[in-house]
């Protein structure tokens, strides 16, 4: 119970990864706010109700200011604070570089890199205005550690996400908000199905551990960057990629 009545909301958490972090914070005793653009946050919190925790759905696209305000005011209303803030909302199209529109590179930074943004900026006045936060932003290898080809959008919203958490944790440590990030590899998740399963297995192959993460690898990391056990850590992207990107 790391994170007993601790209020958190976790952006894009109608399914995969933001889905698990929601979970495994209620175990962890938190009271989640489980914010998507889907319906799925209905389910989720259901599921969270019935580990026997308390939850709130909020419906939020994190690329429009006026619904992440109001996702701030919402739990605000509802819990009156706000502990943890997890920017997992995120979109990974891919598209060859030659190929791509204005529109296209907008639109995959406004949700990855403008939606954590929007977040953070909605909700650290109240972190500032209680001396007390964490903030858990989800980057990726991929801009990083790694490059990924027909993801040129995707890899510099993630590398924005890489540098938005390093400044970020300067400016807040003085208020005692931690800021960090965790950069995944490949993780098993509604998004990254649909792959040609010759593709999955090169994938598999090429990562030393020998399987595809589970949203749980990433959820357990969550939870301790998001409780009081990693208090002296800030500014710090952790990688979880069973060690694809060390060859
Ligand atoms: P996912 O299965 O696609 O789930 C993401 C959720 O976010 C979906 O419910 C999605 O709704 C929602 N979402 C999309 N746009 C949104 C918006 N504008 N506002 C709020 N919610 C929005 O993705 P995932 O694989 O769990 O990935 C979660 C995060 O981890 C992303 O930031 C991703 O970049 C990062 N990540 C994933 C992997 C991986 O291998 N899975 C690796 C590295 C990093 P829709 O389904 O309607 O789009």
């Amino acid at each position: 119970m790391r994170l007993k009545d601790k209020i958190a909301i976790v952006t894009g958490s109608g399914q995969g990864i933001g889905r698990e972090i929601a979970l495994a914070f209620a175990r962890e005793g938190a009271k989640v706010v489980v914010s998507d653009i889907t319906d799925e946050i209905f389910r989720v919190v259901k599921e969270i109700e019935a580990i026997g925790s308390e939850a709130l759905a909020a419906k939020c696209d994190v690329s429009k200011p006026t619904d992440v305000k109001n996702l701030a005011e919402l739990t605000i209303e509802r819990f009156g604070r706000i502990d943890i803030l997890v920017n997992n909302a995120g979109i990974y199209p891919s598209k060859a570089f030659l190929e791509m529109t204005e529109s296209d590179w907008d639109k995959v930074l406004n949700v990855n890199l403008k939606g954590a943004f929007n977040c953070t900026r909605s909700i650290v006045p109240q972190m500032v205005k209680q001396r007390y936060g964490k903030i858990v932003n989800i980057s990726s290898i991929a801009g990083t550690a790694v490059g990924f080809a027909q993801r040129t959008h995707y890899s510099a919203s993630k590398a924005g996400i890489a540098g938005f958490t390093r400044a970020l944790a300067l400016e807040l440590a003085p208020y005692g908000i931690n800021v960090n990030a965790i950069a995944p590899g490949y993780i098993e998740t509604p998004g990254t199905q649909g792959m040609a399963k010759e593709t999955y297995d090169q994938i598999k192959k090429a990562i030393p551990i020998g399987r595809w993460g589970k949203p749980i690898d990433v959820a357990a990391l969550a939870a301790f960057l998001a409780s009081d056990d990693s208090s002296f850590i800030t500014g710090q992207i952790q990688i979880a990629d069973g060690g694809y990107t060390l060859q």
